[in-house]
């Protein structure tokens, strides 16, 4: 499919952030977006880049009542030799294809989902920051807009991806962060929207969030929906404890998104020397480990921070510190080899990279 690239008048040019180290994360958009359509009888048609800018929407559009609508997150990293490199976004085009099955829409063909991403970041390239552990976050996103209150798929889509020069994730920089396991709330159940990269699934998580903020944690680690009893996840992040030199992480049992930095450290960490695991975890058993001494260290992985250090992990009454609260060798190592991977710093062995024309 050919995308038509229309022009940006210069008046709607933005200025660029000159000072990389203060673009936080998702503040801020480039001045180009890509939008294609899907209309039942036409399917995917009128693949346009076009200026940044709001979509004209009907109110009644479905996905603002009923949230028909996915998304996906990666990354481009400008390279030192002046390259553009995308981190594994074949992987981004499947899961966002298994999103869509799951929320009854269209599949993106992955080749209009990867060069289409590929011709905007190319276009958009002067928008990459270079500061270490700065990039460009691409957003796909696929949403309902057919305008009508039923109940039912739509029959009109839009598929868009938007641009976001961003910086570390957390604005204190690589240090841990503090966990509270969520007892009261659920994320996801057996049967449910866990493993689909849907918008609903944050939308409920907001009061536990909310919750756990106002008692100083940072994030919420969830457990299963059925038991309250296994570790599944941390809002938008995978999590691994180390015993010594064997990472454990839980398994992808149906409630837990498949994280493509997850899958990552799963084939990248026995190549530096660790074990790796998927095994239910069962969140007293695994306190009783950390008060033992036997967790070394935990750690979350995702895009937007690719691994983040947990200095403390409490349940109910009870508060654990990882690490003596430090970054563990581990959590270390598996940030700086995939980082270093991403940014053309490391060899990469895997054929994970693939770069923008
Ligand atoms: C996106 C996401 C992750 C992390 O996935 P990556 O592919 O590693 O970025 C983990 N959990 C949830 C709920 C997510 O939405």
């Amino acid at each position: 499919m050919d995308i038509k690239v229309f022009p940006v008048p210069s008046e709607k040019m933005k200025t660029k952030i000159s000072d990389e180290t203060k673009l936080g994360f998702g503040k801020y958009f480039t001045d180009r977006m890509l939008l294609v359509e899907w209309k039942s009888g036409q399917e995917w048609c009128d693949a346009r880049i076009k200026p940044y800018e709001p979509f004209n929407l009907d109110p009644a559009s479905l996905v603002f009542h009923y949230a028909q609508e996915i998304f996906e997150g990666l990354k481009a990293y400008k390279w030192t030799d002046g390259r553009v490199a995308l981190f594994r976004p074949e992987m981004n085009a499947r899961r966002f294809n298994q999103s869509a099955i799951r929320m009854c829409m269209p599949e993106v063909p992955e080749e209009l989902f990867l060069k289409g991403i590929e011709q905007l970041v190319s276009l958009e390239r002067d928008w990459i920051p270079t500061t270490e552990s700065t990039s460009l976050y691409i957003r796909p996103t696929l949403i309902a807009v057919e305008p009508v209150l039923g109940v039912k798929p739509s029959d009109h889509y839009y598929f868009y991806v938007i641009l976001s020069p961003v910086g570390a994730y957390y604005a204190a920089g690589f240090n841990p962060v503090n966990i509270l396991v969520e007892d009261q709330y659920v994320r996801a159940v057996p049967g449910g929207t866990g493993e689909a990269k849907t918008g609903g699934n944050y939308a409920s998580s907001l009061k536990a969030g909310l919750e756990a903020k106002q008692k100083g944690f940072d994030q919420v680690l969830w457990l299963d929906g059925t038991h309250r009893r296994y570790i599944e996840e941390v809002g938008a992040m995978n999590m691994f404890f180390a015993y010594g030199k064997r990472i454990v992480t839980a398994p992808l049992t149906g409630s837990i998104l498949s994280g493509i930095t997850r899958d990552s450290v799963l084939k990248l960490a026995p190549t530096l020397g660790y074990e790796v695991e998927e095994r239910l975890i069962d969140v007293n058993d695994l306190m009783s480990d950390i008060k033992a001494g036997k967790v070394t260290e935990a750690f979350g992985s995702g895009t937007a921070a690719v691994i983040t250090p947990v200095g403390k992990l409490c349940y109910k009454n009870d508060c654990l510190q990882l690490t003596g609260g430090k970054v563990g060798e581990i959590t270390q190592n598996l940030y700086d080899t995939l980082t270093g991977i991403q940014t053309g710093k490391l060899k990469d062995d895997f054929g994970w990279v693939r770069f923008v024309e």
